[in-house]
């Protein structure tokens, strides 16, 4: 391919075409945290970062169950970076990271933490990505909400620490630019809080493999859905 017809076509996108077509059915599994920083401590002692690789482990299944190529970023030990974690993301067709959600320390201190429960979901709104990453967090969502979970909503909270506004409030969607995951993916990415680990009455059902699994295969038939047929 000459220089001129070469700088045209990665101009208008062509050149790109047969890896985008590679990439379009990929999709990349980040679990939140790592080993040695493990994230929130349940009440009885559940550290977020093993409970995030029993639901990776699920999840990257259940994708490959229904097709998808997966990229697991813990595989290999999950880098510190949060950077890191998205470079492969240039090719794939999703991005997802996925965490167990804390709470404020003061409500926690107030005797509040069983008060919260449920999931949620961020997107990046200010990224080119947001309207495939917006169809694919409602399509998750739904699978939840038939399998019995609903949101937390407690992340809107007009406080400091929290006040992330509410996209969609049936389905638990907020909008989070600054997220380092969703800011530096290059697809479609989102963030799920898969339950409040905080909260004493759902830490074992968070803990439980069974649960891990159901959720798994739910998120996975969400992402089957919202990605773009296979060519
Ligand atoms: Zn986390």
């Amino acid at each position: 391919m000459s220089k001129a017809i070469l700088a045209v076509a990665v101009a208008i996108g062509l050149y790109n075409l047969p890896l985008a077509s590679c990439g379009a059915r990929q999709v990349v599994v980040d679990t939140g945290h790592t080993a040695e920083s493990p994230g929130a401590i349940g009440p009885n002692g559940h550290r977020e970062f093993d409970l995030n690789r029993q639901f990776t482990v699920a999840l990257s299944k259940a994708l490959k169950a229904q097709g998808l190529d997966v990229i697991d970023v813990a595989a290999q030990g999950s880098p510190a970076s949060l950077q890191a974690r998205t470079k492969a993301s240039g090719k794939a067709a999703l991005f997802v990271s996925i965490h167990h959600d804390s709470m404020q320390q003061a409500w926690l201190d107030a005797g509040r933490s069983r008060e919260f429960s449920g999931y949620a979901l961020f997107v990046s709104a200010s990224k080119p990505y947001y309207a495939r990453s917006l169809e694919c967090a409602k399509s998750i969502s739904r699978k939840l909400l038939a399998m019995g979970e609903h949101p937390s909503l407690y992340h809107a909270t007009p406080i400091t620490g929290e006040n992330r506004p509410l996209l969609d409030r049936q389905l638990g969607i907020h909008r989070f630019d600054d997220l380092v995951v969703l800011k530096t993916a290059e697809s479609p990415a989102l963030l799920i809080e898969i339950g409040v680990l905080a909260n004493p009455d759902q830490e074992a059902r968070l803990a439980s493999p069974q649960f891990a699994t159901q959720a798994a295969n739910a998120i996975a038939s969400g992402i089957f859905q919202c990605l773009p047929a296979a060519p």
